[in-house]
């Protein structure tokens, strides 16, 4: 199977009650370690890929290739979107043209009129393509990419506003942040997610910032509503902290432990464990 839009896997998981996980990909091990733990649990998966992470593989021609030919070489048969993570303007139709199946607009930082302008276009361009389009209202707090906004919660008439545009998910701030979550940090806002929901009815919801989030907090989000999650922090951390004791342990000073498919093994490892945990967490396992 090719690349897909996202809208029919989130569709189903509201309906069935679980969430599909957005990984960010950095890399050819980040891109190939979520591929197979996805194609192993059966479960579907979306690529998230930000500006600065398309820019720093060389561009979004690049990472729609290596995406494509993966799945082609390694048999995968699960559904696979790759999605532009906080895409600009500018860049959503770059992605789109480089052939991504899932954009996501952030015109959060946007008067309300301008977001929902520039919206609508993109909508009608994504949806002439067969290509998901992912909105965002209210900013979602931490860093991201040098994008740095303070926790915030949505208004519920707003992203009705903007999910009448015709958007096929939309993430709403529901104080939910990127990056790590700071010790005195309140929670989810699951009182402002309930009134989110009952004013966009069926339409999937997305939660920013899935790294460090309680898994009780995870599960009531799914219960309303909520049936994507992005993870992008954590599997940095994980590849990080396996990366750190391989060296540590002087491993890369024995026999050919300098080898850059071994010095990157163990944290392509701590990858798929990473995903794996999310997926349970989820409930995507089998849903492909
Ligand atoms: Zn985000």
């Amino acid at each position: 199977m090719g690349l897909v839009s996202a809208t029919d896997m989130l569709v189903k998981a509201k309906a069935g009650k679980y969430a599909v996980g957005q990984f960010n990909i950095n890399n050819l091990e980040w891109t190939k370690s979520i591929l197979l733990t996805a194609e192993e649990l059966k479960s579907p998966v979306i690529l998230g890929v930000s500006e600065g992470a398309a820019k720093y593989m060389t561009g979004y021609k690049t990472v729609t290739a290596m995406v494509k030919a993966m799945i082609e070489e390694l048999n995968i048969t699960v559904p696979v979107a790759l999605h532009l993570d906080h895409g600009s303007y500018e860049g959503a139709k770059k992605a789109l043209d480089a052939g991504f199946s899932s954009i996501m607009f952030d015109g959060s930082h946007y008067p309300i009129e301008e977001n929902i302008e520039k919206t609508k276009e993109l909508v009608e361009l994504c949806h002439s393509k067969g290509v998901s389009i992912e909105a965002e209202v209210g900013s979602i707090g931490g860093e991201e990419d040098g994008v740095v906004g303070k926790g915030e919660v949505a208004d519920p008439k707003e992203c009705k506003m903007i999910a009448d545009l015709g958007v096929d998910f939309l993430a709403a701030g529901i104080g939910n942040i990127h990056g790590k979550y700071p010790a005195n940090w309140e929670g989810l806002d699951f009182e402002a997610l309930d009134a989110i929901q009952k004013e966009t009815g069926v339409l999937p919801l997305v939660l920013h910032g899935g790294t460090g989030i309680p898994a009780d907090m995870i599960a009531k989000a799914i219960t309303l509503g909520v049936s994507k999650i992005n993870v992008n922090t954590e599997c940095q951390l994980y590849f990080q902290e396996a990366t750190r004791k391989y060296i540590e342990a002087g491993k890369d000073l024995e026999g050919k432990g300098f080898d850059p498919r071994k010095l990157l093994a163990p944290g392509a490892a701590a990858i798929q464990t990473c995903v794996k945990e999310k997926m349970e967490l989820f409930g995507s396992i089998g849903k492909a």
